[in-house]
């Protein structure tokens, strides 16, 4: 598979009805990027740096953080990077934060949530990010986003922090400001948050999870936790819609976008960014040449008449088989 698929690597992702659609890469260390970028990802859709922070006894300091965004960028050599600022809580533990136990740590104190109360944890990663843009152009993402709120705040202190930088004669370069729609609140909440962001990513790991209150680690449930779920797609869509409305660049990052029974039902949506494991990328892009984009809407379209993800599963492999 891999000598057949070696030619098509490196070329950029695109429908057979002539669709440019990127296949983007998700890392957790700065030293995975060069291995993405040879996997035939076309940028980073998403750096969790949560291998940063955790697993050691304190936080890395800001200029360990600078030389690890920075090399990112350095073999991106100008394609896209989104790099996301912490998140911890959930099922992410960080040691040394000390985070009190919680009955409900999935709907509790993590991530965004966090960062007013580690307001300098928060704004030595900000400055390293801000910092780290002066090497290519960065998108910074933030997790769990919930409210209007959290954005207005975000806004104002990634702001501060710029100016702060530009005082201190510390050079600063392109760099965006987007949100994680993983909470599902985030449908509502777009088209106002457009004032303040940039762009937006669809977590559909927590997405699910939120959506269909089920647990993403529990195998007990784990019959519930599918992404094909027509209510879910219904979601999704509608996220879409919403952010193209508002004129937010949209992406999706969770598990979902390596998988290739789901490929039609995002491209039916209307995404045209799609970021997954590097190792996904080489066969969603050989998928990805067999699909027609509107066909790929009247997949999506049946699938919301579904009455399962099961049914919408075998649809979709009914249906691309016999389109294409
Ligand atoms: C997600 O929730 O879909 C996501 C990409 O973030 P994580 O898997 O790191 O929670
Ligand atoms: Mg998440």
């Amino acid at each position: 598979i891999a000598q057949r698929l070696a030619p098509l690597l490196q070329q950029k992702g695109t429908s057979r009805d002539g669709e440019s659609v990127s296949l983007l890469a998700n890392i957790a260390l700065a030293a995975e990027a060069e291995g993405a970028f040879a996997a035939g990802a076309e940028g980073i859709g998403l750096f969790r740096t949560e291998m940063l922070f955790c697993e050691r006894s304190a936080p890395p300091e800001e200029e360990e953080q600078y030389q690890a965004y920075r090399h990112v960028l350095e073999q991106a050599q100008g394609r896209k990077v989104v790099i996301r600022t912490l998140d911890i809580g959930g099922d992410k533990p960080c040691d040394y934060l000390n985070l009190p136990s919680e009955e409900n740590p999935f709907l509790g104190w993590r991530a965004v949530r966090l960062y007013p109360a580690f307001l300098t944890l928060f704004s030595h990663q900000v400055r390293a990010l801000l910092r780290a843009s002066a090497t290519g152009p960065l998108h910074i993402m933030v997790p769990m986003v919930a409210t209007l709120e959290e954005v207005k705040w975000l806004h104002t202190q990634f702001h501060q922090i710029a100016e702060q930088l530009q005082s201190e004669g510390l050079a600063i370069g392109e760099w965006h400001l987007g949100i994680m729609a993983e909470v599902p609140s985030a449908l509502y909440l777009l088209e106002r948050a457009a004032a303040y962001i940039d762009f937006v990513s669809i977590g559909s790991n927590d997405l699910l999870q939120y959506f269909l209150a089920c647990d993403r680690g529990n195998p007990r449930i784990r019959h519930l936790y599918n992404h094909c779920d027509p209510g879910f797609l219904r979601l999704l869509n509608d996220i879409t819609a919403s952010a193209q409305r508002a004129k937010l660049d949209i992406c999706l990052c969770g598990e979902m976008g390596g998988d290739p029974t789901a490929l039609p039902l995002l491209l039916g949506a209307g995404l045209r960014q799609i970021s997954m494991s590097s190792g996904r990328i080489g066969q969603v892009k050989q998928h990805l040449a067999s699909l027609d984009t509107t066909a790929c809407r009247q997949t999506l379209e049946d699938a919301f008449s579904c009455e399962s993800a099961n049914e919408v599963e075998s649809r979709v492999k009914a249906q691309t088989a016999q389109r294409n």
